[in-house]
This record gives structure tokens, C-alpha cells and sequence, in this order.
């Protein structure tokens, strides 16, 4: 007898889960579900359109999506289209692969003044995504403030300086590259509450920031350590890099390149200034008191019209099935959330790790998922093919998909790699 298994969400998470199954056993059905008519989740519209060797992980997403026991629902929304009750009474198991999909907020006076944009807006936009292509953000200058020390925050600071020059090899939309482009900042200011030492970013994205056609990085030589001392000697050696690249930035001169990028550290936003618009960021200097921070009482202003918080993102509850009490992901027991439900990637642990982290952690929770699976008679994907077209839903399965990627890969010229369709309207006319 056939065993039935969804995934909702098409991310990495969701398609390492669903090779890891197809591995354990090709005879059991797979279902990848996806609220859009696009697969692959972040890799698509997550991952900065300048680091096309990343996405290139798709090509492996598609091998899964390729056997025979693996089908693709696109443009299904649960909570929308379908709920997970439902989802349960048809499948065997379903796994929730669904991100998480709020940016967290700062928390500050001014923070939803004009100009004042999410990690999560701001990178669905430059990359094409179709709830944010209409956002239009006013990239207002002199100055441009991103929030946060992890590699969001790289990915953004990268994207806002570079120029177009460097971006023909990429998907950005020209809307985009346009806007970036056009734009009169000269100063972009990327922030950390703590020290070098503790910021989240990697070494190769950091060395990134110096390889700027237009903008150079700046950092006071008074903020880098001479030294650093961290227990584990594998963080020790990466610590020891990053600082390495931060002191070789602190060499640089602010008017080297036309624009700058000012890395601070031990700055920590309090108040977003601005009446009917951010005009500006009052940022009060920290420190760290026997490993806690502390603000010293000294704040200063820096002059900017547009704020990028890329802080981290939080999990929002689906009917049925609640978000932890820390809101990052759900409330799950190493991937298990109730009897035949489960939640794999950033839904299971929160917005942390790379891709890759994804292959050993999704494999994981297949294992289980697959040890726990019972044939329940259940209709699978026959019988949420048949309840979407009583409610007249229009599925997006994967030679639709198909269709969109030649239509986005044909419009562009070498070499671009493709030219991103941005709205529903035109990807499910493409996926016709
Ligand atoms: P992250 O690495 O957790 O970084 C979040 C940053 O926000 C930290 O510096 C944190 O500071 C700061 N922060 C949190 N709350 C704050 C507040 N209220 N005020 C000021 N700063 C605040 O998260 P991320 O950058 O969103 O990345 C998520 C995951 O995706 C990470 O694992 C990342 O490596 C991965 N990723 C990888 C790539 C790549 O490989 N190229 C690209 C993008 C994302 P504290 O440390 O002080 O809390």
C-alpha cells in the first residue's frame, strides 16, 4: 500500500526532506506544497541575486522535484486554499517547511515612519519576490542605516552599494537595479549593539564588502581588537579572520570610492527620527560588561532617510499549529509537532544556518518521519487535487513551473541569467 507524504513550503528545508524520503524509499509519495507558483523558497527569492553561484542549489531541488513519486502543488496557500487538519486527513504525514515569515521588530519610538523597511521587504523586493515587487522603497539619503551584524545585514549593505556594472551577471529586477541606482546616498552605516567579536557574519561575506567597485568599507581602528581570545579554538580562527579583514578596512579612506559603508559596532538604535519621514537615527554607544550589554549614556545621531532593520524574523502560527513562546519557529520536539506533524529548516529551529545546514537537519527529521510513517489509506495527493478544484484553487504543478523558468530565462540576454517575472498575475499566466 502507498504511504503519502506533504511538505509545505518548496525552501531548502522542504526539498532536502523530501530527498531524504525518496532516498529511505522511492515507493513513498511525495507532495511539495508552495503558496507560490515558483519552487525553491529563499533560494529564489531569499539569497542575494549577486551570489548566483548559491542558487545555483537549485539544480538539485529539481532532481527531487523530477522522480516520479514527487509532485509539485505551486500556488496553494494553507490557511488560504487548504488547512493542516485537512492536509492530515489526506496524507500519512505532513511536514511544514514554511519559514518563517515576519521580520522582527525593533521595538523603537519611529519605527513605522516612512522609510523604515524590513530585511525580509527590502530583500523580497530586490529580488523579484511577488508580495514585495511593488514596494518601491524611497531609498532616501544622505545616509542609509542597516541594522543588525548577521549576513542579512551583509546581503542588503552589498546589494545597496553595488553597481550596475556588477550586477549584469545577476536576476535582479531592473526595477530594482534602477531605483539603487538612481538613488542620492552616499553613506550607508551597517550597525552592531556588540563588538566585532560577536557579530554573526562570516568571513567570506565580510571580505565581500571590500571588493566594492563604488563603495569602500570603513571602520575605526579603535573598534577592532588587537586581539581575541574565544574558548573554541574553531570559532578562535574564524573570530581571528574577521578581525584580520576589519583592521585591513580601518586602513581604507573615506574618499577612496564615492560612496562609503561605515561599519560601527557597540551601536545600538533607540530612537528613529523623523516626522512624516525618518530623517534621521539616534544610536546609543554600548558596551559589554562581563559578556552583557550595556549602554554607557552616550548617544549620538547619524544623518539617514531610510532605515533597513535585519535583525532576524519571527515564525507566524498557522491555524491549529502555534508559534513557540519565543516566536521564532514552532513549538516542535526536534522536528516533531504533534502526532504525524512535523516542521523542518527555519519553522523547526528558527532563522539560523546556512543552506547546507538544512541537508543534515531535514535528513534528520525524514528519518523520523519516516520511522513514525503509517499507511493510513489515505488518499494523498489525489484527494487534495480533487478538494482544490472543488474550490476552484489553480495549481501551479511543475511543468507549469517549467513554463515560467523558460519564459524568465528567455527574456534575458547573456549574461543575464533571467529576466524575474514579479507578479501573480503574470506568473500564473506564464505557468498557463
Ligand atoms: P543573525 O545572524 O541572527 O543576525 C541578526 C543580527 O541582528 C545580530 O547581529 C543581532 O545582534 C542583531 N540584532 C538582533 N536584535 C537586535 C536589536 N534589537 N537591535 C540591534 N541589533 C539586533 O540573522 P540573519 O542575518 O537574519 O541571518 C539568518 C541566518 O541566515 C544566519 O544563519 C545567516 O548566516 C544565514 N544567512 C547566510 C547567508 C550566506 O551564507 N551568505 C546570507 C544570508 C543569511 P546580537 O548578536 O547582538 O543579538
Amino acid at each position: 500500500m502507498t504511504r503519502h507524504v506533504a511538505i509545505v513550503g518548496s525552501g531548502p528545508a522542504g526539498f532536502y526532506c523530501a530527498e531524504a524520503l525518496c532516498k529511505k524509499d522511492p515507493e513513498v509519495r511525495v507532495d511539495i506544497i508552495d503558496r507560490l507558483p515558483t519552487p525553491y523558497g529563499l533560494v529564489r527569492s531569499g539569497v542575494a541575486p549577486d551570489h548566483q553561484g548559491t542558487k545555483n542549489v537549485w539544480r538539485v531541488f529539481d532532481r527531487t522535484a523530477m522522480r516520479d513519486n514527487v509532485r509539485y502543488f505551486g500556488n496553494v496557500e494553507v490557511d488560504r486554499d487548504v488547512s493542516v487538519a485537512e492536509l492530515l486527513e489526506r496524507y500519512d504525514a505532513v511536514v511544514l517547511a514554511v519559514g518563517v515569515t515576519e521580520d522582527r521588530p525593533l521595538g523603537i519610538e519611529g519605527e513605522n515612519l516612512p522609510g523604515v523597511y524590513g530585511s525580509r521587504q527590502l530583500s523580497g523586493w530586490y529580488n523579484g519576490h511577488p508580495d514585495f515587487s511593488d514596494l518601491d522603497p524611497e531609498l532616501r539619503g544622505p545616509g542609509i542605516a542597516v541594522i543588525g551584524n548577521g549576513n542579512v545585514a551583509i546581503d542588503v549593505v552589498r546589494v545597496l552599494s553595488r553597481e550596475r556594472d556588477e550586477m549584469v551577471k545577476t536576476d535582479i529586477p531592473d526595477y530594482a537595479m534602477r531605483k539603487i541606482e538612481s538613488s542620492e546616498y552616499t553613506d550607508i552605516y551597517m550597525l552592531g549593539r556588540r563588538g566585532p567579536a560577536q557579530a554573526s557574519f562570516t568571513t567570506a561575506e565580510l571580505r565581500e564588502l571590500g571588493e566594492m567597485t563604488r563603495t569602500v568599507a570603513i571602520v575605526d581602528p579603535a573598534q577592532v581588537p588587537d586581539e581575541v581570545h574565544i574558548d573554541d579554538p574553531k570559532q578562535q580562527k574564524k573570530m581571528e579572520k574577521i578581525v584580520e579583514t576589519l583592521r585591513s578596512y580601518s586602513l581604507d579612506r573615506p574618499d577612496d570610492k564615492p560612496q562609503r559603508l561605515h561599519m560601527r559596532f557597540f551601536a545600538a538604535p533607540v530612537r528613529i527620527l523623523g516626522e512624516d519621514h525618518v530623517t534621521g537615527l539616534e544610536v546609543a554607544v554600548t558596551e559589554l560588561v562581563d559578556g552583557r550589554l550595556k549602554e554607557t549614556g552616550e548617544t549620538y545621531v547619524i544623518e539617514v532617510g531610510t532605515v533597513v532593520t535585519a535583525i532576524g524574523y519571527l515564525a507566524k502560527p498557522l491555524e491549529g499549529v502555534p508559534v513557540a513562546t519565543w516566536g521564532t519557529c514552532f513549538e516542535n520536539d526536534a522536528g516533531k509537532i504533534a502526532d504525524r506533524l512535523y516542521a523542518v529548516g527555519w519553522a523547526k529551529r528558527g532563522p539560523s544556518g546556512v543552506i547546507a545546514t538544512n541537508r543534515g537537519d531535514s535528513g534528520d527529521v525524514a528519518a523520523k518521519v519516516y520511522d513514525e510513517l503509517e499507511d493510513g489509506g489515505r488518499a494523498g495527493g489525489d484527494g487534495l487535487a480533487a478538494l482544490l478544484r472543488e474550490r476552484g484553487v489553480r495549481v501551479v504543478d511543475y511543468a507549469g513551473w517549467g513554463k515560467i523558468d523558460e519564459r524568465e530565462r528567455g527574456a534575458a540576454t547573456e549574461p543575464t541569467p533571467r529576466v524575474k517575472i514579479t507578479s501573480m498575475a503574470d506568473l500564473l499566466a506564464a505557468g498557463e
